[in-house]
């Protein structure tokens, strides 16, 4: 089978870029050609929203499974539904929310496909007492490297299961899954925003009240220092009540807004420390402390999505984005990161803050309990040395980087990590003695062996 193009790739922070065989298949029965007949390692893609290299297979094939898009079944009695894994987060909303229905977990972006959450268990503003996401999958089909199709649940094949809810792809490609979603009444949250002055006060706010409420999350401001340092808007909310909601309004179909694109790549010195800095403070200004404020969903859960490709306002050269959790005996490590961005002067346009919940079954998942930091850098000449403080500092504290937003970190770092990696090797041994599945991430993270090409990346 032929690929669909030769094409340059990267995540969603355009950074690395490496050149893959991408094929784009319309049935199931094509990929399971693909599997067989491609050149060199393959790996699945979604819509590209991991930030580094997860779906990027340099000198490798990529299959882009987004045109595998259909739902299958659905049981309005339990909120079931059955799907193939390339249906989006927002496809489904789309059809359920109206229908009373949300997602179980949302992440900052509904532009995600189903395989890429179960591939990266991702997790949401309610992890502190939802979980993640593989927690809602009753059910999923996986063609094995082998080419045989594996049905796998947490009773069935568990073992394989547990591998691949955050296995970042490396178990095989996930065909379709059967995920059970929530009853709502409203496509509203009542949300209460608090101005904290600076990272203790925040800390200290999410610690003596976040369990009162579903979703929690707060912006921090990366360039406040001194006593300001890590000044913060908590972000708290539950599902609003019909009541609650505007007079006139639908209660399940809040009025769309219109979305706007960053139609080019913005030039390198738009977004510079002064500019990042008059942002941060503008935000700040705009969020005043307030309580039980109604806010629809996609306003409260995914605010960038309004605005197209806004990775372009990175410039053309991308930028990194860095997503690590302190355990939360390990305050002091937080906030020697925030002062070791503060130092650097890498600005971070935007910054999130949030307190997560327990550690999963997922073996390679990677939510744990503690304080998770996100912050974006834009590319810049020591970009990766940067980044190595911040990995090294991470590992100084006992924390653990996202592998979904990682380009940069190192096998040992990875290992020392996660815990359970030689676990999760012992499964991928037994599924893919020969490796025929492996990204550019996991060579890197020598998860997966690396090839002769690899070589100086
Ligand atoms: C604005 C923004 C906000 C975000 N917020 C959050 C957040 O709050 N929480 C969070 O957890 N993440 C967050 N993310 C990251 C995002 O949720 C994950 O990277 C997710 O995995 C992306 O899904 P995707 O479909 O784009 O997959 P891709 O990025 O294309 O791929 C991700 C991984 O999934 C694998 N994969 C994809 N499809 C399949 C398949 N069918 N079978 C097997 N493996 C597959 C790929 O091999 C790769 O390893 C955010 C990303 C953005 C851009």
């Amino acid at each position: 089978m032929e690929p669909f193009a030769i094409q340059k790739l990267s995540g969603w922070g355009r950074w690395p870029v490496e050149e893959c065989r991408v094929y784009r298949p319309e049935k199931r029965r094509a990929a399971c050609d693909i599997l067989r007949t491609c050149e060199g390692p393959l790996i699945a893609r979604g819509l590209g929203r991991s930030y580094g290299d997860a779906a990027v297979n340099g000198g490798g094939s990529v299959l882009d499974y987004t045109r595998l898009n259909r739902m299958l079944a659905f049981d309005s009695d339990t909120g079931v539904l059955e799907c193939e894994a390339g249906v989006s987060l927002a496809e489904i909303l789309d059809v359920f929310v109206p229908r009373g229905f949300f997602l179980p977990v949302l992440p900052g972006t509904k532009f995600v496909t189903v395989g890429g959450a179960i591939a990266n268990d991702i997790h949401g503003k309610n992890h502190h007492v939802d979980g993640t996401f593989s927690r809602y999958v009753d059910q999923l089909t996986l063609l094995t490297p082998a080419g045989e199709t594996l049905t796998c649940s947490p009773a069935e094949n568990s073992g394989v299961f547990w591998a691949t809810a955050g296995g970042i792809g490396l178990t095989g490609l996930i065909l379709s899954a059967r995920l059970r979603l929530r009853p709502i009444q409203t496509a509203y949250v009542k949300a209460d925003y608090v101005r904290a002055s600076n990272i203790d006060e925040a800390l200290a706010v999410m610690n003596r009240s976040d369990e009162r409420y579903t979703y929690s999350v707060g912006w921090v401001d990366c360039l406040s220092k001194g006593a300001r340092l890590g000044r913060s808007v908590l972000m708290r909310a539950n599902l609003a009540a019909p009541g609650d909601v505007p007079h006139g309004a639908d209660p399940l179909r809040p009025r769309k807004k219109r979305a706007k694109t960053v139609p080019l790549d913005f030039p390198a010195f738009v977004l510079n420390p002064l500019s990042i800095k008059a942002f941060n403070s503008l935000l700040y200004a705009v969020y005043p402390s307030v309580e039980g404020k109604i806010v629809d969903f996609d306003t409260y859960f995914c605010p960038l999505d309004s605005i197209g490709h806004w990775n372009r306002m990175y410039g053309k050269n991308g930028f990194a984005q860095f997503q690590a959790t302190f355990p939360y005996s390990e305050r002091g490590g937080l906030v020697a990161l925030l002062e070791l961005i503060g130092k650097s002067s890498c600005a971070s346009f935007l910054a999130v803050l949030k307190r997560m919940g327990a550690q999963g079954p997922g073996m390679l998942s990677y939510p744990s309990e503690g304080y998770t930091i996100t912050l974006d850098i834009p590319m810049r000449r020591n970009l990766v040395e940067i980044l190595r403080k911040m990995e090294l500092l991470v590992l100084e504290h006992g924390g653990r980087m996202y592998a979904a937003k990682d380009a940069t970190a190192l096998p040992e770092s990875f290992a020392a990590m996660y815990p359970r990696l030689d676990e999760f090797r012992e499964v991928k041994a037994r599924l893919d003695p020969d490796n025929r599945f492996s990204s550019t991430q996991s060579r890197r993270l020598g998860i997966t062996p690396a090839r002769e090409d690899d070589h100086g990346k």
